[in-house]
C-alpha cells in the first residue's frame, strides 16, 4: 500500500489534482482511496457527480461511533473509494481536532485492512500545518508528501512551510517529501521560482501541470477532467503525473 498526501496552499488545486490523479491511478488498475482532510468536505465531490457525501464527523455525530464502515467509505467514479473527514460547524470547535478524530475512526474500524487499497491519497490544506492538518505527516498516515504549488509567492511560501513540518517530523520515521508538483498559473519566472524552492528544500519537481482550460470546462460540468475529457491533453497530463508520482514514491531515499 502506497500512502501519500498532497499538501498545498488554499485554492491552489489540491482537490482537482487529487481527484484526477485518483482516476488516473484507477485507470492503471490500482485501487485508490481518496481522503479529504478539509472541513469544507469537497475533496471528492466531483468523483460523486457533484454530490456531497456524508462526512465521517457528521456520521459519528448522527449515529455514534458504531456507524458502519460502509457508510464512511463510499465508491465514486472509477471505483475510487472516497472519504471526507469533515469538520466542526464553522466558527465552533477546532477543525484540526476533527480531522484527527476522523482519521482515528478509520483506523479503529480497520478501513485500510478491510478495503486494502493500493494507494491512499490524502488531500490536505497547507495553510495551517498544525493539529489535525499535520496528522497525515506526523502520525504515519502518509509516507510521502507531495507539495502542490504554482509560482505564486504565497503558494511557494506555504509549500516551504509544509516542507519544514515534514522535516521536523521525519526523524520519527514518518512521512518524507516525495517531491513538488507544479500546478502552473502562468506567472512570470514560474518554473525558475519553483525550481529554487526545490533546491531550498532539497527536493525536486516531479511533475508539471499546465494551466488548462479543460480543467475549467470540466469544472463547469462539475466533473473531473478524466471523466469530462478522457481523450484530451489534460487527461494525458494527469496520467503522466500519476506515473511520475508512483516513480517518486518507489524511489529509495539516499
Ligand atoms: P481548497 O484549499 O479551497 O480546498 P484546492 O487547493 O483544493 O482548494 P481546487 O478546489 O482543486 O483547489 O481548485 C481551485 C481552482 O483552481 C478550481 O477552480 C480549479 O478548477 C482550478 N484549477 C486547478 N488546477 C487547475 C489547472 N491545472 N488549470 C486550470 N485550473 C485549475
Ligand atoms: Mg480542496
Amino acid at each position: 500500500m502506497i500512502k501519500m498526501a498532497i499538501y498545498g496552499k488554499g485554492g491552489i488545486g489540491k482537490s482537482t489534482t487529487a481527484s484526477n490523479l485518483s482516476l488516473a491511478f484507477a485507470k492503471m488498475g490500482l485501487k485508490v482511496m481518496q481522503i479529504g482532510c478539509d472541513p469544507k468536505a469537497d475533496s471528492t465531490s466531483y468523483l460523486h457527480g457533484n454530490h456531497s457525501v456524508d462526512t465521517v464527523l457528521d456520521l459519528i455525530r448522527k449515529k455514534g461511533k458504531s456507524v458502519p464502515l460502509e457508510e464512511l467509505v463510499t465508491e465514486g467514479a472509477g471505483g475510487v473509494l472516497c472519504v471526507e473527514a469533515g469538520g466542526p460547524t464553522p466558527g465552533m470547535g477546532c477543525a484540526g481536532r476533527g480531522i484527527i478524530a476522523a482519521l482515528e475512526t478509520l483506523e479503529e474500524k480497520d478501513a485500510f485492512e478491510i478495503y486494502e487499497p493500493d494507494i491512499v491519497l490524502y488531500d490536505v490544506l497547507g495553510d495551517v500545518v498544525c493539529g489535525g492538518f499535520a496528522m497525515p505527516i506526523r502520525e504515519g498516515y502518509a509516507e510521502k508528501v507531495f507539495l502542490l504549488t504554482s509560482g505564486e509567492n504565497m503558494a511557494i511560501h506555504a509549500a516551504a512551510n509544509i516542507a519544514m513540518a515534514v522535516e521536523n517530523f521525519e526523524d520519527r520515521g514518518y512521512a518524507s517529501l516525495g517531491g513538488i508538483i507544479l500546478n502552473s498559473r502562468n506567472v512570470p519566472r514560474e518554473r525558475e521560482k519553483v525550481q529554487e524552492l526545490a533546491e531550498d528544500i532539497h527536493s525536486e519537481i516531479v511533475g508539471i501541470l499546465p494551466f488548462s482550460e479543460e480543467v475549467q470546462k470540466a469544472e463547469e460540468q462539475r466533473k473531473t477532467v478524466m471523466e469530462a475529457f478522457p481523450d484530451g491533453e489534460m487527461a494525458a497530463r494527469y496520467q503522466e503525473l500519476a506515473r511520475q508520482v508512483l516513480t517518486a514514491c518507489k524511489k529509495e531515499e539516499v
